[in-house]
């Protein structure tokens, strides 16, 4: 699995994806990925140390992915990851929580400083009943300001049964007025029984994507390694 990569385009950035003891939720109807996990952390820390000996510090930012929370990796490999920042000179951190974590957020923001961390929600969509009834996401709140507090970024999930072009552009223009930065992640095939679904892909392609093709404050991913990380 390669666990580094760059992203060279909209806002730049280097892109590692450790491992850590598991996703303390795991719950989510579409993700099989929560199964890159180990519950040794002295085997995590060595994997992690190998991928973050690959950042250069190119562009003074870094995103870190763990198949799951930031707060599910091993100490070791936080405090290498705050130490690779600095020698770097990495001023931007990125990384990635379940709502469950929100009040660690500020803790976590401490420990990091002087660095900027950039939190981001995995919350698929503001459709309450989808994401709640469907793809089970363990976000038990409506209220779109609510569910972004505390956050900067906010991952997206499009191109399942039940989205529209309609409901797709809601879900940006929510996002994108109270975090910001938004990535949307197409679906793929995997193990899970949450399906691609072509209509809502082709309605997004049509009415969607050229509209934030270009946005520099949306990233997306039509495969779910288009960040070149991942297998
Ligand atoms: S989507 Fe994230 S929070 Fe949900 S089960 Fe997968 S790793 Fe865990």
């Amino acid at each position: 699995m390669n666990r580094y990569g760059r992203i060279s385009t909209k806002r730049k950035r280097e892109i590692v994806l450790l491992r850590g003891r598991g996703c303390a939720y795991g719950r989510c109807a579409f993700c099989d990925y929560h199964l890159d996990r180990c519950p040794d952390d002295m085997q995590n820390f060595e994997l992690n140390r190998q991928a973050l000996s690959d950042v250069t510090g190119m562009f003074g930012e870094l995103e870190v992915i763990n198949s799951g929370s930031v707060f599910e990796l091993d100490r070791d490999t936080l405090a290498l990851i705050k130490s690779v920042c600095i020698e770097k000179k990495i001023s931007v951190l990125h990384f990635e929580a379940h709502y469950l974590y929100r009040e660690k957020i500020e803790k976590l923001r401490e420990d990091f400083a002087p660095i900027n961390l950039k939190m981001k929600l995995g919350l698929e969509t503001f459709d309450f009943d989808l994401r709640e009834t469907v793809l089970k996401k363990g976000i038990p709140v409506k209220n779109p300001d609510e569910i972004c507090k505390g956050f900067d970024e906010a991952n997206f999930l499009f191109g399942i049964k039940g989205q529209s072009a309609v409901s797709m552009l809601e879900d940006i223009r929510l996002g994108l007025d109270r975090l910001e930065r938004v990535c949307v992640n197409i679906m793929c095939e995997n193990s899970t029984e949450i399906k691609p679904d072509a209509e809502a892909i082709s309605q997004f392609m049509e009415k969607v994507y050229p509209l934030y093709a270009d946005d520099p404050r949306v990233d997306i991913l039509i495969n779910n390694t288009d960040f070149g990380v991942g297998d």
